[in-house]
């Protein structure tokens, strides 16, 4: 069969590869796209959505057994599990289908089937009817990640979970064990704690939430025991002896092994990038610990060949996946785009406070040597706030003493992963801490404590 010639072949159609598909379609590139699951990747189906919607039913949960604090009246609340968990498949098939649309509506060819890339400029595609090749001088991988398995703690769907059977469970766990305290391991722990399972969660680095400002991970720990879970930190599950109905888990904590039992354990100890069966070791691409190594350009060292998003390396974001889609597609298409920078994007997590933050911490500014600035500001302090019933978070920025550059922000609390992006724009403009001052803050909102916590980094805060 003949070749088909493209302009550009996407591998991989998660939020990094149908972005890059759409956008390069945009600017008149003739696009095909292979997928060997479903159309949205893993931030659609199995990441990003459906978490968000899993733990939107656990937030009006929550607020239903607070009702009597608004002046509401709520009896007999309860859930049906496998409700919550049809309306978050729901939500992710919604989304699945619109990605096919969008394809659709921009002319890109998709393909379902298993891609590989035999030779410089060719794909070889397996569908169900055979195997196509395709043709192209650029080729883009955009195949994601999965779930990273420990030796010993390898999930089998009944007993341990990955975030997959995390996001179908056969069952509500009773006493659940959650190992890593990243995004995915405290969205997960936050979902079920709230829902009412005993919840551990253990963490090899000295605190939860580990790559966040230490004030905040510290925030987030006080507010996860007094939802009633166990945070052990510089922990490690060390074994899981798995019986009927029961896994003992063997905890190393402060030299000792203690054994601890539950009736499921959620393995959430990071990702591994989908590098395999890919043919990449003949082309040469080099790989690091999973991921293929990119310059700033994510071109892969090869001729026309690109690596986006989770498979090349971290932050493992769907935001970021989506941005280096639009870079690449315009690199390809003869533009000039700006490279993407790691330090621009914001992380944020939806557990129970929500926390997001963007650029250095405190004490990686300390570390980069510079002579830094605070500011705090707490949510009791902020009408807004008390009025939504959520008086509990915090709100931290740091600036650059010499030059007012606001280099990170952090937060805790309701809705601050809506929030952040306001402090995101302000550093893409390269705002300073006087610009940020001069901003007029709508009343009431929660983001008048984005313009007190500038402000008491420089002495100026009205409301504390
Ligand atoms: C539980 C969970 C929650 C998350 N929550 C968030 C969040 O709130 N916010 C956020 O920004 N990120 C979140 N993430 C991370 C986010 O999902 C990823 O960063 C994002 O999906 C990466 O996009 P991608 O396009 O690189 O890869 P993916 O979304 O993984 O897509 C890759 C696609 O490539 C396909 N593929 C792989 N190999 C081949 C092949 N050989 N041929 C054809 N197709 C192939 C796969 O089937 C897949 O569909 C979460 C992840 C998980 C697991």
């Amino acid at each position: 069969m003949a070749s088909k010639a493209f302009d550009m072949i996407v591998i991989g159609a998660g939020p990094g590869g149908y972005v890059a598909a759409i956008r390069g379609a945009q600017l008149g590139l003739n696009v095909a796209i292979v997928e060997r699951e479903h159309m949205g990747g893993i931030c659609l189906n199995w990441g990003c959505i459906p978490t968000k919607a899993l733990l939107r039913s656990s937030e009006v949960f929550h607020l239903m057994h607070r009702a009597k604090e608004f002046g509401l009246k709520a009896d007999g609340i309860g859930y049906d599990l496998d409700a919550v968990v049809k309306r978050s498949r729901g939500v992710a098939k919604q989304l699945n289908g619109g990605v096919g649309h969008l394809l659709k509506k921009h002319k890109v060819t998709a393909i379902m089937g298993e891609a590989s890339v035999p030779a410089e400029g060719k794909v070889s595609v397996k569908t169900e009817k055979g195997t196509e090749e395709l043709t192209s001088k650029h080729i883009v991988l955009a195949t994601g990640a999965r779930a990273r398995e420990l030796p010993g703690l390898e999930a089998d769907g009944d007993l341990v979970w990955t975030y997959k059977h995390a996001l179908v469970p056969p069952r509500m766990p009773k006493k659940l064990l959650v190992i890593g305290s990243g995004a995915i391991g405290i969205e997960f722990a936050s979902f079920y704690n709230t829902l009412g399972a005993d919840t551990t969660v253990v963490e090899v680095m000295d605190r939860v939430l580990p790559v966040e400002d230490a004030e905040i991970s510290a925030f987030a720990k006080k507010a996860f025991v007094k939802q009633g879970m166990t945070i052990m930190e510089k922990a490690m599950v060390k074994q899981l002896d798995r019986g009927k109905g029961k896994v003992t888990a063997h905890i190393e904590v402060g030299g000792k092994v203690e054994k601890h039992d539950f009736d499921t354990v959620i393995s959430a100890v990071g990702i591994v990038g989908n590098v395999e069966g890919l043919g990449l070791e003949d082309l040469g691409v080099k790989i690091d610990r999973s991921h293929v190594v990119t310059d700033e350009y994510c071109r892969a060292g090869v001729d026309g060949l690109y690596a986006i998003g989770d498979i090349a390396g971290a932050p493992w974001l769907a935001h970021k996946a989506s941005h280096e889609g639009v870079m690449v597609a315009e690199l390809i298409a003869g533009g000039h785009p700006h490279p993407v920078k790691p330090e621009a994007i914001a992380g944020c997590t939806y557990c129970h406070p929500q926390v997001a933050s963007v650029g250095m911490t405190e004490a990686k500014a300390k570390d980069a040597g510079y002579k830094i600035k605070v500011g705090r500001f707490p949510f009791i302090g902020n009408g807004k706030a008390i009025a939504l019933g959520e008086p509990e978070g915090l709100v931290k920025t740091i600036f650059d003493a010499k030059t007012g550059e606001l280099l990170g922000a952090h937060m805790i609390g309701a809705e601050v992963t809506e929030l952040i992006q306001g402090y995101v724009v302000g550093r893409q403009l390269e705002t300073t801490e006087e610009d940020l001052m001069n901003t007029v803050f709508p009343h009431p909102t929660l983001s008048e404590m984005m313009h007190e916590s500038v402000l008491e980094a420089y002495g100026r805060a009205i409301h504390i």
